[in-house]
Parts: structure tokens; C-alpha cells; sequence
């Protein structure tokens, strides 16, 4: 037997989008949410797919992690020269921190840890910017 099961996240994250023209260059933040989604077979020793505690220990540091930081885009010169000038949280990412972009390095920093669990076939990292828009990354193991 197979399921779906998930846990949501959620945190609050700066970011800019230096190329955009409609307000999203100028520097502000999001009350991120994001749902970790698994797929895969339910383990007749547990009937679980995956404990949810565990799935916490995975995500929970990643989370913390971006909690209450600037995620700057690495190519952006006038936010870099300001944080190598000033002592704040802040993560840097090698790509423009768009809501896919965020989910994908979200998953990439997944899929280490939740690829040792033999019952997961299929992460899905959804990110929510906003209550209204949400973009999606997802892996599939090969088992
Ligand atoms: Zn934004």
C-alpha cells in the first residue's frame, strides 16, 4: 500500500528580485509557507510512510535556517557589497530567489537526508509566497 503525507512550514524571509520592474526589485519579505510532501509505501512494521517527528529533524534546520534572514541572490553586487559590510542573517543562493528557485534549492538540500529512508519514493517541496501563488520542485528516488 502506497500514500501521500505531508507537514507544513513556515517562516519569514527577505529577498529582492534585482531584474524585476513591477516592485519586486525593491527589498522586502514574505511570510513564507511551504509543504513537504512524501510519497511512497507504508512500512507494515509501522504503518507509516515516514514519522513525522523525523520529517521535522530533516526539514526544522533548514527552516531555522532561513528564518528571519535576507536570501540574496549572489549575482546581486549592491546587496553583496552591503552584507560583506554588515553583520546580519543572511543565505546566499546561486540563482535569482524566485519562489521556484527557493523550492528547488529548498529539495536539493533534502533529498540527502530523506533518501535514506527505503519507503520514500517521491519529495515535492510546494513553496507559497503568498496565500495565492505556489511553486513546486520535486524528486523522485530510483529505489
Ligand atoms: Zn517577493
Amino acid at each position: 500500500m502506497e500514500s501521500i503525507i505531508a507537514k507544513d512550514f513556515n517562516w519569514e524571509m527577505g529577498h529582492r528580485l534585482p531584474f524585476h520592474t513591477g516592485g519586486c526589485q525593491n527589498i522586502h519579505g514574505h511570510s513564507y509557507k511551504m509543504r513537504v510532501e512524501i510519497s511512497g509505501r507504508i512500512d507494515s512494521s509501522t504503518g507509516m510512510v515516514m514519522d513525522y517527528f523525523d520529517i521535522k529533524a530533516l526539514v526544522q534546520p533548514i527552516v531555522d535556517q532561513l528564518d528571519h534572514s535576507f536570501l540574496c541572490d549572489s549575482s546581486d553586487k549592491l546587496l553583496m557589497d552591503f552584507f560583506a559590510q554588515h553583520s546580519m542573517k543572511v543565505n546566499f543562493i546561486d540563482m535569482y530567489s524566485t519562489a521556484e528557485n527557493i523550492a528547488y534549492y529548498i529539495l536539493q538540500q533534502l533529498i540527502p537526508g530523506f533518501s535514506s529512508f527505503t519507503s520514500v519514493k517521491k519529495l515535492t517541496v510546494r513553496l507559497c509566497e503568498t496565500e495565492n501563488t505556489y511553486a513546486e520542485a520535486c524528486y523522485e528516488f530510483s529505489r
